[in-house]
């Protein structure tokens, strides 16, 4: 029997991970990147069980290990002063930079035998089971994925129904030395840790150790904040502000950096004929939660076990996949946005059970049968 044909459009989490899975499950996967190389875009990310379980799933997880980290708590303090030390009771959590997973991803996407092809920018999707590249190239396949972010052309050149909203924040994401001791040294330096300060000014620092020698920081400040959302960062607005992260802040300083705003889009359907939408083009989430990466991967890699076992009819096939898995990512997205709204995070305490669910759910255990 040929084997049958899947074409991927976005080489991110979500369609590393999409077409990683169809490949093992014996499908002939093309993933098409626009991009000249092989990247992660942003700095470092936090994953959960819903990922780690995923990446288990793949065979990408022990390449991994090595290059990540445990921090003891997710402590958050306001203007410096500790509101809660959270550890989700157990719950598999783990920092690395976004090149550490990507890198991973690409090598376990290889392994599977992906035609991976960079420099191949894709134009449109047709539910039919086509995809247009922009060299004017037309593939046709029994699975078209839109994996392709945010502005996803797959998505828009369907025209699925969505709704789109910015939020009044962002955020500079970068990767920086540890500078542990600097900082002064001792054990709560390997804590992520959410440093808010409200007054005068919104400015927010995330501090993520992501493995002995590298620091992920994030820097948000609002959008209407000319010097706070300036790159590369301006050292004596941030200082003024966490005057105790001055070693980290002034290697921040040194870096162009990109300042990213951030958004929610909301779509009625996941999927249309044989297209599937997997990760930032179906669910783009405000990062209050860290799981848009979590998601994106769980949902994809359920795509491709359903695309794979669930039956000959893959409109229905798809339309099932999304019955079953979106909720927990509506749920998910409802109260990431609700975070990023109310700023609310600030407060501590804030990763209840209720708040966790997205991160405890584990896609490997469903059934698509
Ligand atoms: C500040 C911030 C912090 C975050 N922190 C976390 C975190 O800690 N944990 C977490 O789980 N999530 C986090 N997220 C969310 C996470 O980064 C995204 O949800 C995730 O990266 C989405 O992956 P994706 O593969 O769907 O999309 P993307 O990462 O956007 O990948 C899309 C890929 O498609 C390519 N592409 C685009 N258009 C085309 C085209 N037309 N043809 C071909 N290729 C194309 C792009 O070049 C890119 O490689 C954060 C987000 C932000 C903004």
């Amino acid at each position: 029997m040929s084997k049958r044909k899947a074409e991927v459009a976005g080489a991110g989490f979500a369609g590393l991970v999409a077409a990683t899975t169809l490949a093992q499950k014996g499908w002939d996967v093309t993933l098409h990147e626009k991009d000249t190389e092989l990247r992660p875009l942003g700095a470092g990310i936090v994953l959960w069980h819903n990922s780690l379980q995923v990446l288990k799933a793949i065979g990408a997880y022990d390449r991994l290990l090595p290059h990540t980290m445990v921090p003891p708590f997710y402590e958050t303090r306001m203007h410096n002063v500790t509101q809660s030390l959270e550890d989700f009771d157990g719950l598999h959590w783990r920092t690395m930079t976004r090149k550490a997973l990507h890198d991973a991803l690409v090598d376990t996407a290889r392994e599977a035998g992906v035609e991976i092809r960079v420099s191949s920018e894709v134009d449109a999707a047709d539910p039919a089971g086509s995809l247009t590249l922009t060299s004017g190239e037309v593939r046709h396949a029994d699975l078209i994925v839109g994996a392709d972010g945010v502005n996803s052309k797959v998505r828009d050149s369907i025209g699925f129904e969505q709704e789109r909203t910015r939020s009044k924040d962002g955020v500079t994401r970068l990767i920086v030395p540890r500078c542990k001791e600097e900082l002064g040294g001792g054990e709560a330096w390997d804590n992520v840790i959410d440093f808010w300060n409200l007054e005068p000014r919104v400015l927010r620092v995330l501090y993520v150790p992501c493995n002995e020698d590298e620091l992920y920081i994030a820097l948000m400040a609002p959008i209407e904040d000319k010097e706070g959302s300036a790159v590369p960062i301006n050292y004596d607005v941030w200082v003024e502000s966490h005057p105790y992260l001055a070693p980290v802040l002034r290697e921040a300083a040194k870096i162009s950096g990109r300042y990213d705003g951030y958004q929610t889009n909301v779509l009625k359907e996941w999927s249309n004929g044989s297209v599937a939408l997997v990760g930032d083009s179906a669910h783009a989430m405000c990062p209050a939660l860290a799981q848009g990466a979590g998601t994106a991967m769980a949902n994809a890699y359920s795509m491709a076990v359903a695309a794979s076992e669930g039956g000959d009819d893959m409109a229905k096939v798809l339309v099932d996949w999304q019955a079953r898995e979106r909720e927990v990512t509506d749920r998910c997205q409802n109260k990431s946005a609700w975070f990023a709204e109310t700023r609310s995070m600030a407060n501590g305490n804030q990763f209840t059970p209720e708040v966790l669910e997205a991160a405890k759910y584990d896609p490997t255990t469903v059934v698509h049968a």
